[in-house]
């Protein structure tokens, strides 16, 4: 693989500091972690961050190790397209999850009996109010809530009913199972939760074995004890369920005893990062799929170019913290521009094509030019570049009427040839019918070829290729999704996409060469930015993706 892969980045923090508090109290310690995804969705930059979190804890310490359990708790949102897309980014990251993978409805039976042990010790009941009078009767932050007409149950009868809920007895919204907490309780989370709900809905996995389901709170908890995990890292919003996530743990009386942690949830600006919305993007067709390559979902990246180092780095650099913050989306291209800096092929690309004739430069004469080394890797940058009479420039460096400060070429204007010879352009020929320039008639400088020409100032550099050296190619330009910096604070956040946030060159030449091309080969088109081969090709029509400019252009000021 890979030379110049770095490993995987060392992350120092808060949550690090406490697991090694706790492995100095108890040296025979074995740190266990899980990563508990709901499928419902596609990976995000988000859960990269939790992923790189919870899979680097088990890389650092001696015998840690960390569970992939997908939290399926919820069948009317899951699909097995979910699972298999989420186990693949994974993997992609080139993280492995302790044995085989788990499913928290692996544990229903398990979940079942812990919920029938709470009834036993009249920790829980059967509550027949209906979802509205329960949301009603809650209470508010500064008043308590009242207590369900059916708290005072007694344990058999909650026993008898609960089997029945299981049984199929009760339709959807007629009855639940709701933990005897404290309806008086300052933290709502802890006002009667309901841990059991009927959902008469096939789940992917069991299949109608079963009608009623754990709510998330209940099932997380106990999974994570139930894996025996040590320390369970989740995002800030759950602080407040911890009281209940302990509650559930404490009075199964489990043999694990996990400890919940929080940290800050990752939030990039220009972007959505919740699932609901990304799947709202696609539903919509605002954007072409789930790996569409403005998305910050993983596979988005992926097919936009990032590398896993790139994204590793990038979790690194956020680092993990108690306070949110959004994160400027410069940052991750930055994380991305360096990585690809050290691993991209330097290559040749003109978008929009202008043809060059050199006058001067004979028929049936072709030479090979070489391309420099790349200063720390030689192979990245060494090249053949064939060169001959015709040749491409882009369009963009040529002007009828330049400003003052225009370097490149327009009527009587030199320039260089990166790599190659000094050419001075001589006439411009313009299509009879539309007035555009449809090619220009150079003259070449022989004496130039690596030298400064004599007498004269040449400030230009552009890129170029011979006429047979190229190869048709599409190229996909991306800009930022949204137009807005918090796209997630506006309510009709789909009103502010960016109408330019994809373009296409439908016409670009490539050096031949990059008909070799897979997803792993990365290439830095010269002067033009990051780009990436993508699935889309076929042997006619090479298609690339802009993975990231050369320079933030977006810097303010
Ligand atoms: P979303 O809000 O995007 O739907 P979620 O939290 O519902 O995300 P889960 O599948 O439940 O998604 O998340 C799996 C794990 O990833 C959880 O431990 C969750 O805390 C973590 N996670 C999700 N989003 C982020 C994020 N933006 N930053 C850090 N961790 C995240
Ligand atoms: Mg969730």
């Amino acid at each position: 693989m890979d030379k110049s892969a770095k490993p995987a980045p060392q992350i120092t923090n808060f949550i690090k500091n406490r697991i090694e508090e706790d492995l100095k109290k108890d040296k025979s310690l074995k740190i266990k972690t899980r990563f508990p995804p709901e499928p419902n969705g596609y990976l995000h930059i988000g859960h990269a961050k939790s992923i790189c979190l919870n899979f680097g804890l088990a890389e650092t310490y001696a015998g840690a190790t960390c569970n992939l359990r997908f939290d399926d708790t919820n069948p009317t949102k899951e699909d097995m397209e979910y699972v298999e897309a989420i186990e693949e980014d994974i993997k992609w990251l080139g993280y492995h999850w302790d044995g085989e993978i788990r499913y928290a409805s692996q544990y229903f039976d398990f979940l079942y009996e812990s919920a029938f042990k709470l009834i036993k010790k009249d920790l829980a009941y059967v509550c027949e109010l209906s979802p509205e009078k329960i949301r009603e009767t809650r209470g508010t932050l500064t008043e308590a809530g009242e207590e369900s007409p059916f708290r005072k149950r007694s344990v058999e009868e909650n026993l008898k009913l609960f089997a029945q809920m299981k049984e199929g007895f009760f339709e959807e919204g007629k009855a639940v199972l709701r933990a005897k907490i404290d309806m008086a309780s300052g933290n709502i989370n802890l006002r009667d939760p309901v841990l059991y709900r009927v959902l008469k809905k096939e789940h992917h996995q069991t299949g109608d074995t079963w009608c009623i389901y754990p709510m998330y709170d209940f099932a997380h908890a106990l999974s994570d004890a139930y894996e025996e995990i040590t320390h369970s890292l989740c995002t800030l919003e759950f602080a407040d369920h911890r009281p209940l996530y302990n509650w559930c743990v404490e009075n199964v009386e489990t043999k694990g005893k996990p400890e919940q942690i929080e940290f800050s949830r990752l939030e990039l600006s220009y972007t959505v990062t919740s699932k609901r919305k990304l799947k709202e993007l696609v539903d919509s067709k605002t954007v072409n799929g789930w790996d569409d390559p403005r998305l910050l979902t993983i596979k988005g990246l992926r097919r936009r170019g990032y590398t896993r180092d790139s994204i590793k780095n990038f979790c690194e650099t956020v680092g993990i913290s108690k306070k949110n913050t959004v994160i400027d989306m410069s940052i991750l291209e930055e994380a991305v521009r360096d990585d690809l800096n050290e691993k991209a092929l330097r290559k040749m690309t003109v978008m929009n094509p202008l043809k060059v004739i050199l006058t001067n430069y004979p028929k049936d004469k072709k030479e090979i030019l070489a391309a420099p080394n790349h200063p720390q890797r030689e192979e990245l940058g060494k090249r053949d570049l064939p060169f001959s009479r015709v040749l491409y420039i882009e369009q963009d460096d040529y002007m009828e009427n330049p400003p003052k400060d225009y370097f490149r070429l327009s009527e009587g204007q030199e320039v260089r040839l990166r790599y190659a010879y000094v050419i001075k352009c001589e006439k411009a020929v313009k299509d009879p019918v539309t007035g555009q320039v449809v090619e220009l008639h150079c003259t070449y400088d022989e004496k130039t070829l690596g030298q400064k020409p004599e007498g004269r100032k040449v400030q230009g550099i552009i890129h170029w290729l011979s006429e047979d050296n190229t190869k048709n190619a599409e190229v996909r330009l991306y800009d930022r999704l949204f137009t807005v910096e918090n796209p997630s604070k506006e309510e009709a956040y789909l009103d502010f996409i960016n109408p330019d946030s994809f373009s296409l060159c439908s016409n670009a030449l490539v050096e031949k060469s990059l008909e070799q091309s897979d997803e792993q080969t990365k290439f830095q088109f010269e002067r033009l930015g990051y780009f990436s081969f993508d699935q889309d090709s076929t042997k006619e029509r090479l298609v690339f993706n802009k993975t990231v400019s050369l320079k933030d252009t977006w810097k303010k000021g």
